[in-house]
């Protein structure tokens, strides 16, 4: 790394211009208030105070988090956290910048203008950018280099990008990983869609599952002028929320960081006491289910899932409180989810990957076949084969009666998977859209 050699270099030497955004960004998150955490990698860096004063101010705007600087970063959405933790690693500017997967809780705008910053970075100060990325669309065309790695971690190939395609595009594919054109983020781009069929798919327009009426139709999720707010006196996260959502409906939320996406699936998994309005899930308040009976209502996989995780072994997670006729199934999913008990079974949920802790919690969570599905950005960090298993995982939990409520910024999931669109908008949900081609996917034939 410039004159530097990393592996003999003090640790200290390294950081002084080494700026890395970890996978988790909420790891990354020291102080007590947002400001003072862009300010502590100044402060390791020795800046002047007064460029302090300038810089941290600006490093927030730059991320959208203006305004923000004294709200503690424990308090922050997801999405706002992994903006504060990317203010946190540019701010000082260093030569090289090490990011992995920095856009997986940002919402479009966001990881739009993540790489408009990396873009201007690398023309004004040649700062030295290395990507860990799985929007491909996004990363392709900043990139000098692409370095493919197969699943046990060796290379494929370190190629420009335009090289990287045309000698190794299909091999890419094979392996499952996502490539830039693979499909636009309307669902209807030149490239494969993966189990999706482009004709007209009968069962779409099957009366009484799909929107013909509330009354046809048998209502699992019955949310009633909701409201909730964080603390006393806070503005509220969720203002005043009517929401129906019926057996083997598949509702993607979507919507700015911010926009109570995670707060509305809290309330609706009765971890959160709504301050006004009611939540009815299978026509009772998750609030006072005693815990067995919720879990096998209700499934749910959170922001943070990873950091719940009970058991020692991916074998005794999966098993954890799982009645025996559900236990069988779990090899079988696991093992769809590129997970197979074998190899996995034995390894600790704490020493996987960020994609396979997204699996794993997804698993447990799928494997209880619940009526009811939350799940708050399933398909971060999933390469394309685990986006494809889930996908299809999904469509038959669906077929099967599940309702799903999916709050996401991946639109190609959105289209993919969901059937109606709830569009959230500072607590608001400002528009409901059950009229969509989407979803389709469904109950095609899959070829992938
Ligand atoms: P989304 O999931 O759509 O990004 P959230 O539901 O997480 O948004 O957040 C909605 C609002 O509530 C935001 O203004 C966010 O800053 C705030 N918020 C989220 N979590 C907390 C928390 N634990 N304490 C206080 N405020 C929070
Ligand atoms: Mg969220």
């Amino acid at each position: 790394m410039g004159d530097l050699e990393v592996s003999a270099a003090e640790p200290a030497e390294v950081a002084a211009r080494v700026g890395i955004l970890f996978q988790d960004p909420a790891s990354q998150l020291v102080m007590d208030r947002a400001a003072d955490d862009v300010a502590f990698g100044l402060e390791n860096r020795a800046w002047p105070l007064e460029a302090m004063r300038t810089r941290v101010p600006e490093a927030l705007g730059a991320v959208g988090l203006g305004g923000f600087g004294r709200r503690p970063g424990t308090r922050l959405s997801g999405g706002e956290q992994q903006r504060l933790a990317l203010a946190g690693v540019e701010a000082p500017e260093p030569a090289v910048l090490v990011l992995d997967e920095p856009t997986a809780n940002l919402d479009p705008a966001g990881a739009a203008a993540l790489f408009e910053r990396l873009a201007k970075l690398r023309e004004a100060r040649r700062t030295t950018i290395v990507l860990v990325e799985h929007r491909a669309d996004l990363a392709w065309p900043l990139a000098d280099l692409v370095l493919a790695l197969d699943g046990t971690g060796s290379p494929i190939a370190l190629e420009t990008p335009a090289r990287m395609l045309s000698r190794h595009g299909k091999r890419l594919a094979t392996e499952g990983i996502w490539l830039p054109g693979d499909w636009s983020a309307t669902g209807t781009g030149k490239g494969a869609q993966p189990g999706r069929a482009d004709g007209p798919v009968a069962r779409q327009a099957e009366p009484g599952l799909w929107g013909a009426g509330a009354a046809a139709r048998s209502v699992v999720v019955d949310v009633r002028h909701l409201r909730y707010a964080y603390a006393r006196g806070a503005e509220p996260a969720i203002r005043d929320v009517e929401l129906e959502i019926g057996a083997g409906e598949r509702a993607a939320l979507v919507g700015p960081n911010g926009s109570g996406k995670s707060t509305l699936l809290r309330l609706v998994g009765g971890l959160l006491r709504p301050s006004a309005g009611s939540v009815l899930v299978g026509g009772a308040d998750p609030r006072r289910l005693p815990a067995p009976l919720l879990s096998r209502l209700v499934g749910m996989v959170f922001q943070d899932a990873e950091l719940g995780f009970l058991a020692d072994t991916v074998g005794e997670e999966i098993a954890l409180g799982l009645d025996p006729a559900r236990a069988a199934g779990a090899a079988g999913l696991l093992e769809r989810l590129g997970m197979p008990l074998e190899s996995f079974g034995e390894r600790s949920p704490y020493r996987l990957s960020g994609g396979e802790q997204r699996r794993l919690a997804l698993a447990t969570a799928l494997v209880r076949r619940p009526r009811v599905l939350l799940l708050d950005e399933p398909t971060f960090g999933q390469d394309r084969r685990g986006w494809e298993a889930l996908a299809t995982i999904l469509d038959e939990l669906v077929e099967a009666g599940t309702a799903v409520l999916a709050a996401t910024h991946d639109e190609r999931f959105a289209t993919r998977v969901a059937s109606r669109r709830l569009q959230m908008a500072d607590g608001w949900v400002i528009a409901d859209d059950s009229a969509l081609a989407g979803g389709s996917g469904a109950f095609a034939t899959a070829d992938a």
